[in-house]
């Protein structure tokens, strides 16, 4: 009965729309990223390198990042499992974890405690959360400078964080779910996967190609310019509102 008091309602995608609600009222609209915010506005490639030096990472080496919330969802632990796989072929490369924590999601902490268990103290593996280095210009840093961004959910809403990587021309590997295929093209902005092991091969094949990484990440970010920025999500919501002005125009 609450939903039936608004005029519309607005959905990612039509999947997640429940069939008892009034359809009529639905319009789908994916969410956007602002080009210009701290988080995905550009900055040089010597001050990427400058802050994710700062933070501990060697910029001449290898570097995969998902950057993510401490979630089973998220599937930071398969994370890991994909670095270890990929640590025996590529002996230098270091990954990054980037995750906000909240002081009221325990269930985050856990997570996290389960991370640092499964990292070891193996040196190339770094992790960030909001108490130490995971701001916004930090994470623009590393999904800019990363060879690979990984989003290893096995269930998600939209995936922000997927536009704003390619938006910055970083290839991503990224599991099949949610909003995540609509915005990243398997196999020509970076690669969708099902599974640990095959996120580890398209991972290793980008780091192999660097040349097809560079062209896959500039494909991803014209993608994102033509349908995940700001003007277009603007644009979307000026137009459902338009036509919720000539609807009420009409019954009054
Ligand atoms: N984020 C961040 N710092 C972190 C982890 C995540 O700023 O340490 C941001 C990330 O850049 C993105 C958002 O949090 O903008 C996460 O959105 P997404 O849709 O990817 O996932 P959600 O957490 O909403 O499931």
């Amino acid at each position: 009965p609450y939903v039936e008091e608004y005029d519309a309602l607005v959905y990612t995608m039509q999947e997640y729309v429940s069939p008892d609600i009034p359809q009529e009222k639905v319009s789908i609209i994916a969410p956007a990223i602002d080009p210009l915010s701290p988080k995905n506005t550009y900055l040089n490639k010597a001050m990427c390198e400058k802050i994710i030096s700062w933070v501990g990472i060697d910029p001449e080496k290898p570097l995969i990042t998902q950057v993510s919330r401490f979630d089973p969802w998220k599937d930071p632990l398969g994370v890991l499992e994909v670095y270890h796989q990929l640590k025996k072929e590529v002996p230098d490369l270091q990954l990054a974890l980037l995750g906000h924590l909240a002081a009221d999601d325990p269930q985050g902490w856990l997570m996290y405690d389960q991370v640092v268990a499964a990292a070891g103290s193996d040196p190339d593996i770094h992790m960030f959360t909001n108490f130490t280095a995971a701001s916004s210009l930090e994470v623009n840093a590393f999904q800019r400078r990363s060879d690979v961004v990984i989003q290893k959910s096995i269930r998600e809403g939209f995936g922000l964080v997927v536009a704003e990587a390619l938006w910055k021309g970083t290839p991503v590997v990224a599991g099949r779910a949610g909003g995540i295929p609509l915005q990243l093209q398997d196999g020509k902005s970076g690669y969708l996967i099902d599974s640990t092991d095959e996120c580890a091969n398209k991972v290793y094949k980008l780091l192999q190609n660097p040349k097809q990484a560079r062209k896959m990440g500039l494909n991803g970010k014209r993608h994102i310019r033509s349908h995940f920025l700001s003007p277009r999500l603007l644009d979307d919501e000026l137009t459902l509102l338009s036509s919720l002005g000539s609807r009420s125009a009409v019954h009054s």
